[in-house]
């Protein structure tokens, strides 16, 4: 069976990575024998918005639909077009109108990078984050009364569905039964937001019924912050609602040392619609045109697209391949953000090779 995957590099480094992590796709898929036809589009980026005054033409929606996954790049050239426009004219329309529900981002300390924590090694840190990606805390429910004056008053709510939360627990649970520690972690604030995290909670232990194999523990958000930095190696699939989620799935990344390689997924599970695979970092501009970015953020994201389509052996070949590279520190190779001199194309074709040769 042949995968359709739409390529979308996007602006920036974007351009510059997504080179890196189509060989790296295409070593993967030569050596498994998996059909891959990737097909790159050059909408969804700020290029096309000057162009054409939209950052996506009119019939995305049916073209895209009949892809399997998409690959992204990133987005944003914020001296042209301001950063609501391109993030919202994209990427968070794909994530709403695809029903990406699920945002996915493993945090892995990988070998040869020195991650801010003092003393962790490899294998200290390695857990999921689960943030759930369509409703909670990021609703346009609410509004301003009396506005400009001194009795000024602002809300806006939360909105969780039992269908929106129990799908994405489900999600992460799923995740954690395969995983060897079978645990998993959810974030809460019972104590302090006294309707909608209680009820969070319960459905986590409705959803826990289901899975008793699977280890449940809990955590308020403030408490379980300050745990990431202290005891990262105490997690293994982490859930989240969509506030607590984004801010857990940066502060994971970030202890696993340069945002340059992390990945992450944008999961519609059903397959309704098609999952969207982008590496965490943004375009860049700052080093954008100088091929000194990582590509391993957009290359790991490629794993996760080849194990999302059900490849997981050449999904964890590519990652061996990095692991691989990263390991032996060849400072000609490792791009200047893992201190070496090497340029993206050289790192990316260090580990295009590594998949080839197994
Ligand atoms: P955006 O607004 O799209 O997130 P940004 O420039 O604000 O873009 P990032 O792109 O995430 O934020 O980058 C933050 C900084 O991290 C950059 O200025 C860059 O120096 C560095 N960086 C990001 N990605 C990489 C990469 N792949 N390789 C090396 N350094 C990177
Ligand atoms: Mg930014």
């Amino acid at each position: 069976m042949s995968h359709r995957i739409a390529i979308l590099a996007g602006d920036g480094i974007g351009k510059e990575v997504m080179p890196e992590g189509v060989r790296a796709l295409e070593a993967a898929a030569k050596r498994f024998g998996i059909e891959l036809e990737l097909e790159p589009f050059d909408f969804a980026s700020c290029d096309y918005y000057l162009e054409h005054g939209q950052m996506l033409p009119d019939d995305w929606h049916a073209t895209l639909s009949q892809f399997d996954a998409i690959f992204y790049g990133a987005i944003g050239w914020p001296d042209k077009v301001p950063d609501h426009i391109s993030l919202w004219g994209s990427l968070l329309k794909f994530r709403r109108e695809f029903d990406q529900y699920v945002n996915l981002r493993p945090c892995r300390l990988l070998p040869g990078i020195k991650s801010p924590l003092a003393d962790r090694e490899p294998g200290d840190i390695d857990f999921y984050v689960v943030r759930e990606n369509t409703e909670g805390e990021y609703s346009s429910v609410g509004g301003t009364m009396f506005e400009g004056t001194d009795r000024e008053v602002v809300i806006q709510e939360t909105v969780m569905t039992r269908h929106g939360v129990d799908r994405v627990l489900k999600y992460a649970f799923d995740l954690a039964a395969t995983r060897p520690r079978k645990k998993l972690t959810s974030a809460t604030k019972s104590n302090g937001i006294a309707i909608t995290m209680p009820w969070w909670d319960k459905r986590v232990a409705a959803m826990g019924q289901h899975y008793p194999d699977v280890n449940v523990d809990q955590f308020h958000i403030d408490i379980l912050t300050a745990n990431f930095v202290l005891h990262p190696d105490w997690f293994d699939v982490v859930v989240a609602s969509n506030l607590f989620g984004d801010i857990l799935s940066d502060l994971g990344p970030a202890c696993t040392g340069t945002i340059g390689v992390a990945p992450s997924a944008n999961i519609n599970p059903e397959g309704t619609f098609p999952s969207l695979f982008e590496p965490v970092h943004g375009s860049a501009p700052d080093i954008a045109g100088k091929h000194i970015a990582n590509p391993i953020g957009q290359i790991w994201s490629g794993a996760m697209m080849l194990e999302h389509l059900g490849y997981k052996e050449a999904a964890d070949a590519i990652v061996a391949a990095f692991e691989a590279v990263l390991a032996e520190g060849d400072t000609r190779v490792l791009t200047p953000d893992l201190r070496g001199s090497g340029s993206t194309q050289a790192l990316g074709q260090a580990i295009a090779e590594r998949i080839a040769a197994g």
